[in-house]
């Protein structure tokens, strides 16, 4: 390839958004998908939220913002994370972003050079490893099994960790399996941290409202306050308001740190989008009653998916402490053969049964680095839960 820097063709679309398209081309063709890929609410952006957008309009708030976005919306985020981990940031330790994928991005592009590595545990958003590699970074993938919640223990950290070592990424409540890590577990994890002071954290707490156990999600930045300045927070409005398309995110930490972001986002995007500014700022500082809504239906819904793929031979699945994803273990259906005789070698053949024959789509697992595992996104109605559940079942009786 002439065209294109090494830097692209190191690196490969989302497969959550390959799945979507696939899904969207069958449904074209008339095939009934039912479709568990879904890495959105299904719900729609509160009319509230909508009404703050149209008033930026009205007012004429179509304009740049400073690079960092609007002092309204630093403020509103400020007041969330003082509120919720009783830690201040100052104006200038806040970055806005177009999601919190780009300031992810932008943070990893201010601070890695070829050779550096970033530890990101699996299973793990899809989108960590290319983004280091699209930053000439190095993802050093650290398998988190099962029977570890999913989870980073502070012996695996330890035992990678080396002078390369940039950043390690902490997501929870994570994406794919929902698992999130107590007060105690990331006080560990704090401890293996404090001995490697050129070790940065990426937290990714863009599902930290969508919870379902007692109390409040933990940061490391909140329990730590000795690591806090080498934590990059990062968080949006996508999920818990339902703004996927509005393109809101945002990331703190060192002042240095995000004036390097800052000065990234200068000459990409200078700025996110006004009028999503202003829709942000009414989502962040406004009525939260469309949150405890949206978690109640989530938890049915958790519940429901849970219990019906734990009823099926051959599956099995812990239940996600907050997200809207289940992480099914499918590895009791390997070995065996589809009524057309074909072995089912892998999840990504597991995967392809379902989709071909009973028309339900889903993402293997391989996909977020943990094979013998597929994702379920309960982002959808219970009808279709309860039918995907009910053809996934007749998928896997029909094994032999
Ligand atoms: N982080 C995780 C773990 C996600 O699952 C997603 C979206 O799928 C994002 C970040 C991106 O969020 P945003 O819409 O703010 O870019």
């Amino acid at each position: 390839d002439k065209t294109t820097a090494r830097r692209v063709q190191r690196i490969k679309p989302s497969p959550s958004t390959a799945a979507a398209q696939r899904v969207r081309e069958l449904k074209a063709q008339g095939l009934g998908i039912l479709d568990l890929t879904v890495g959105e609410p299904d719900f729609d952006t509160p009319d509230h939220v909508k009404a703050a957008a149209i008033e930026a309009i009205r007012q004429g708030d179509t304009k740049y913002t400073p690079v960092n976005g609007t002092p309204q919306l630093r403020a509103a985020i400020a007041q969330k994370l003082q509120h919720r981990h009783g830690l201040h940031y100052p104006a200038d330790r806040i970055a806005v972003g177009g999601g919190a994928k780009q300031v992810i991005f932008l943070a990893l592009m201010a601070t890695l050079d070829a050779g550096h590595e970033v530890v990101i545990p699996a299973p793990y958003w899809v989108s960590y490893p290319d983004m280091v590699l699209a930053n000439d970074g190095t993802p050093v993938i650290v398998t988190c099994p099962e029977a570890d919640g999913f989870k980073l223990t502070p012996q695996r950290l330890e035992s990678v960790i080396n002078d390369r070592t940039r950043w390690v990424v902490l997501n929870a409540p994570g994406n794919p399996t929902g698992a999130a890590y107590t007060v105690g577990e990331l006080a560990a994890l704090a401890e293996v941290l404090l001995a490697h002071p050129h070790v940065q954290v990426l937290t990714d707490e863009i599902y930290d409202e969508i919870w379902y156990e007692p109390g409040q999600v933990p940061s490391i930045a909140g329990v730590e306050p000795r690591l806090t300045d080498r934590v990059f927070l990062t968080n949006g409005v996508s999920k818990t308001y339902a703004m996927t398309g509005w393109r809101i995110g945002y990331g703190v930490g060192s002042a240095e740190l995000v004036s390097a972001v800052n000065a990234l986002q200068s000459q990409i995007s200078s700025c996110p989008s006004s009028i999503s500014q202003a829709a942000a700022t009414a989502a962040l500082t406004g009525d939260q009653t469309f949150v405890r809504n949206c978690v109640a239906v989530y938890r049915g819904r958790r519940d429901l998916t849970v219990k019906l793929v734990n009823d099926i031979p051959g599956l099995s699945c812990t239940p996600p402490s907050g997200g809207f994803y289940a992480f099914v273990n499918c590895s009791g259906v390997h070995g065996k053969r589809t009524p057309a005789g074909e072995e089912i070698r892998s999840d990504e053949d597991f995967a392809r049964y379902l989709l071909e024959s009973q028309q339900v789509a889903v993402i293997h697992g391989a996909a977020y680095g943990s094979p013998g595992y597929f994702r379920v996104s309960f982002a959808t109605s219970t009808d279709v839960l309860t039918e995907a559940c009910e053809r996934i079942g007749r998928a896997c009786a029909a094994l032999s």
